[in-house]
């Protein structure tokens, strides 16, 4: 039986079209859970929606919609996006489904039951956007840590939620679990920002609006979006049964964006803890996307869709770019004409010219048919030998899920092989030395085609096109471990430019 890996992002606010940054967290958790299946891993990919809470109530209202209607609506375009840039997940949860609700119903109570939340009164520093309390020593110039927004005092009656009582069981839970937050800057703003400022109960209930779980016991409360949000994680994975929840949970890693880490490694884990259930294993904090100076966006508000970006640019191009413009710890930049520069520099003179050239001189030179490579110079030696360490670190980066390092890797080989053609000079070979001829037109086939199999996780409708192209047979990891598995004498299929250039100028003024 292969082995579980249970990946898991947060789930998206159902208010509106998700923001370029909660999509770039879907095609990052989606190429980890893509590679993890081609490394033979029985994968659990789960994504979803956050429904309820005061926000969502207010649009409705001022959409004229009942609050499920509105959800339903909003739920339906996000799936759609998630769709359109390709997402492999095997589940897509909504906070608004009944069993849902009513398993949140049940943690609530037996969490009161147990002691761990009580009734109390809250008056604080209340942040509105992000439906949060603050501390005060949290707060800088009266503006809310998490977006910067002014807060206000508020105060009603509500039920808290002992955090107090775990977090030294938290604080020595982190310590001992070096990779339990990464990156490590991430792990060192919870434990300096967080931790050891001391936690004070979080409120869990609210009686200011409607749309929400209420307390079974006391209905004039509704569950706050917290525990009602959070627990997701677990009530669509099998909780309350162990032996269905043991096979999705815990989570091998959970997919945060860094400004809701906070939630997802304190909150999170000590609801967990309370229910006596395991922690996730990893919460990797990624970096955001950040919109850049470009004239496009400042016409458009700043307000930038991944779908309009596909539809303008291709998927596969718009993975690319996200994938490996954002780094694993630091953030990434946007901006229409990086995208487009790096399309034509990456894709299409790089990668596409590579794999189209190859293609052509196989089909020129041998009548499309794969040579065999015999004799081996030291030219030879030397470019399979690079091929195969560029995909050594390609994989050991993404075991730690740099993924945008591993790609980078990926790219090395095309580079290398670009630069094997310029120095081997095969239209000069094609009249010398035809057995050289050969031996350089395999290596290039062989070598596109690891490079075509390491892409799949990144770039699947890319990956597959290169693999067609060169009619490669076998298209597996196990098929890479070492050079020189692609079989001769088989014919090439059918030759197609893998990208079009974009014309910048031309393009940008259609965008504006
Ligand atoms: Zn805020």
């Amino acid at each position: 039986m292969s082995k579980k890996f249970n990946i898991y992002t947060a789930i998206v606010y159902a208010t509106g079209k998700p923001h370029i940054g909660n999509t770039y967290e879907i095609i990052l958790t989606d190429a980890i859970a893509r590679y993890k299946r081609l490394s033979g891993f029985d994968v659990y990919f789960q994504t979803g929606t956050d429904e309820h809470g005061q926000k969502i109530e207010k649009e409705a209202i001022k959409h004229q919609l009942e609050p499920q209607e509105y959800v339903d609506q909003k739920t339906l375009e996000i799936k759609q996006l998630f769709e359109m840039i390709n997402s492999s997940h095997d589940k897509f949860v909504r906070t608004s489904n009944p069993i849902h609700k009513e398993k949140v119903a049940a943690i609530f109570e037996k969490l009161y039951q147990k002691g761990d939340i009580y009734k109390g009164f809250y008056e604080g520093l209340y942040c509105i956007p992000c439906e949060s309390f603050w501390l005060e020593n949290q707060i800088k110039e009266g503006k809310c840590p998490d977006c910067g927004r002014l807060v206000e005092t508020a105060k009603e009656e509500a039920y808290f939620f002992k955090l107090s009582k775990y977090a030294d069981q938290l604080i020595d839970h982190i310590e001992k679990t070096p990779d339990f937050i990464v990156p490590e800057s991430r792990k060192n703003e919870i434990a300096n920002q967080f931790l050891k400022v001391g936690l004070e109960d979080l409120c869990v209930s609210r009686t200011s609006f409607n749309w929400g779980i209420p307390v079974k016991f006391d209905q004039d409360h509704v569950i706050y979006v917290w525990l009602d949000a959070l627990t997701n994680y677990i009530t669509f994975a099998g909780y309350p049964d162990e032996k269905e929840l043991s096979k999705k949970w815990p989570a091998d890693v959970h997919v945060i964006g860094k400004d809701i880490i906070r939630f997802h490694t304190i909150y999170w884990p000590i609801i967990l803890m309370a229910l006596d259930l395991p922690l996730p294993k990893q919460i990797f904090g990624h970096p955001w996307v950040l919109i850049g100076d470009s004239k496009i966006s400042k016409s458009k508000g700043n307000l930038v869709y991944v779908d309009d970006l596909i539809n303008h640019f291709g998927v596969d191009e718009v993975r690319y770019y996200f994938l490996s413009q954002v780094s694993f710890a630091n953030d990434g930049l946007f901006t229409y004409e990086l995208l487009i520069d790096k399309i034509n520099a990456d894709l299409v003179n790089n990668l596409g010219n590579l794999v189209n050239r190859t293609l052509k001189m196989t089909e020129k030179y041998f009548d499309g048919e794969i040579p065999e490579g015999k004799k081996l110079t030291d030219l030879d030696k030397d470019f399979q030998k690079n091929v195969l360490e560029y995909q050594e670190k390609a994989f050991s980066y993404l075991e730690k899920y740099q993924v945008a390092d591993a790609l980078q890797n990926i790219f090395f080989i095309f580079d290398a092989a670009n630069k094997y053609v310029d120095d081997n000079a095969p239209w000069q070979l094609a009249k010398e030395d035809q057995e050289r001829l050969k031996t350089v037109i395999y290596n290039l086939l062989e070598a596109i085609r690891h490079g075509g199999i390491l892409l799949a996780p990144f770039m699947p409708k890319v990956s597959k096109n290169i693999l067609e192209q060169i009619n490669a047979e076998k298209r597996d990891y196990a098929s890479i471990k070492k050079f020189g598995e692609l079989e001769p004498g088989e014919k090439i299929g059918d030759i197609t430019p893998l990208f079009e250039r974009i014309d910048k100028e031309k393009k940008l003024q259609e965008l504006v």
